[in-house]
């Protein structure tokens, strides 16, 4: 088996077409494959059609707040259709929906007029992200790159921030259970935490019902994946694994290009049949 169970398309901030991201993983010999958008899950009304040797996994990435700090959680095997999962993304729509007038009304006061509804029109068919602004302060020539658009305007520390309040922990962590799916902590390595502070998110991760943290993440060191998976077996979480591919790019992997497991971890797809 050859995962890649967390990735994005164009429906969130990602770049690449559905079907691109078929293309990818199958090119890449990858086995099973979640396509985990931001708080959205429409892609997976556009999928092509998928040959015998890739599984489609349905997932997830959630945005949650916990302790006042945003951190993800993916859901893998949801039920697309599951009512509570809709009311849910329902919600966080509204929010992301609220947040970005309010990036808005910052980015007026500082002299730039009419972001959200030009920033409407560069997110097109996807959940609006702080990466639309990004592409709209470009494309208006406000900015020369990404970096520079978060680090004047919208990254934590510019003016035009807006701490997000996202659903919580316990209840997005509850949705994808109903939604009959597993809870996964995304990217424990991305959120700059002390050693005490990701022992309170693993304890109350798996508390709340979460199953695994994803222990890999892209090009996640082995020293790093072998402390995760440590982290993970300590709090009798099981471990995924994923690129978190957004777009084709020199310095991050492609699909299903993520590094390896160790052998003595226990991957969460181990009894998934096919
Ligand atoms: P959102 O979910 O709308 O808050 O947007 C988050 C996205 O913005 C992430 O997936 C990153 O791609 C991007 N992002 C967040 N913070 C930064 C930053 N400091 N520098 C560059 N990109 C960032
Ligand atoms: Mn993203
Ligand atoms: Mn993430
Ligand atoms: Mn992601």
């Amino acid at each position: 088996m050859k995962v890649d169970l967390h990735c994005h398309s164009y429906y969130s901030d990602g770049d690449c077409s559905p079907s691109a991201l078929v293309e990818m993983a199958i090119q890449n010999q990858v086995t099973h494959l979640s396509i985990t958008d931001h708080d959205n899950i429409e892609v997976y009304q556009h999928l092509p059609s998928i040959p015998n040797q890739l599984q489609i996994i349905p997932g997830i990435e959630c945005s949650v707040t916990w302790q006042r700090q945003e951190f993800h959680v993916v859901g893998l095997n949801i039920d697309l259709d599951s009512i509570s999962l809709k009311r849910y993304l329902h919600a966080q729509l509204q929010r992301r929906y609220e947040r970005a007038l309010k990036i808005s009304a910052e980015l007026k006061k500082l002299g730039i007029h009419h972001s959200f509804e030009k920033v409407a029109e560069v997110a097109g068919h996807s959940v609006i992200s702080r990466t639309h602004f990004a592409k709209f302060l470009i494309k208006e020539d406000i900015v020369r790159d990404h970096q520079t658009a978060f680090r004047k305007y919208l990254g934590s520390r510019a003016p035009a921030y807006i701490p997000s309040q996202w659903a919580s922990l316990e209840e997005t962590v509850a949705v994808i259970r109903q939604a009959g799916g597993q809870a996964v902590l995304a990217h424990p390595m991305h959120y700059g935490l002390s050693t005490a502070k990701t022992k309170a998110l693993f304890k109350c991760f798996r508390e709340a019902g979460g199953v695994a943290a994803e222990v890999v993440s892209g090009a996640t060191q082995t020293k790093e994946i072998l402390r995760w998976v440590q982290m993970s077996s300590n709090f009798r979480l099981k471990m995924s694994s994923g690129s978190d591919f957004h777009r084709p790019s020199s310095h991050r992997v492609g699909i299903g290009q993520q590094s390896n497991l160790p052998a003595h971890a226990s991957p969460l797809w181990m009894d998934w049949a096919r």
